[in-house]
């Protein structure tokens, strides 16, 4: 089984560590080219720029197969720009323009909403079926969940505020767990996919 990341723009390093830690070798592909998709059991989309990574998406002629992959199923993890990117909803951001999304997660998001670089912070995180001490979620310039659809649930938590939803195999979290020395968000979610432990 082949597990990718998506690596056009951003934090793309990271993912392809945490999981590549938890699997055989060779086992996780850096995605840029649409005829690896269907190699692809899972994937994950890296935190960065989502309308960055958008455009590139488009650029790379990944947009269309991916779009189509991911309506007949396709587990998918998008972490902060990851997770905006797969949105049913993103609420006008006050700072520019917003990407497209995939619209197969049913939250409204809005960007940035945490606020600037400098105002990233790390902060604890309970996240559904991830067992142990609370999770070290890390948000850069994250999107803030605004509300989830009757198509999702939730699954992770900072105190009372969502921070992460799930739809079936769909998840999107506002935090970075690849920027965490931590696999077990990684781990939940492959296993949750079908990935041996
Ligand atoms: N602010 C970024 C965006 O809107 C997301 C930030 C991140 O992925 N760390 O795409």
């Amino acid at each position: 089984m082949k597990v990718g990341v998506l690596a056009l723009q951003g934090d793309v390093p990271e993912h392809l560590r945490s999981a590549g830690g938890l699997l055989p070798e060779g086992s996780v592909v850096a995605l840029r080219r649409p005829e690896q998709l269907a190699d692809l059991d899972v994937l994950f989309l890296p935190g960065g720029e989502s309308t960055t990574i958008a455009r590139l998406l488009h650029g790379a002629n990944l947009w269309t197969p991916l779009a189509q992959r991911l309506r007949e199923g396709f587990p998918v993890l998008g972490t902060c720009a990851g997770l905006i990117l797969l949105a049913r909803e993103i609420a006008p951001s006050p700072f520019g323009q917003d990407p497209p999304s995939f619209e197969v997660l049913d939250v409204r998001v809005r960007r940035n909403d945490y606020g600037s670089q400098r105002e990233s912070f790390e902060a604890p995180v309970v996240v559904d079926g991830v067992t142990g001490r609370p999770f070290p979620g890390i948000f850069i310039r994250s999107p803030r969940i605004l509300s989830v659809g009757p198509n999702a649930h939730p699954v992770a938590w900072r105190g009372e505020e969502i921070v992460g939803v799930r739809s079936g195999n769909v998840w999107g979290l506002a935090f970075h767990p690849e920027l965490s020395d931590d696999p077990r968000v990684h781990r939940r979610f492959l296993e949750e996919s079908g990935f041996p432990p």
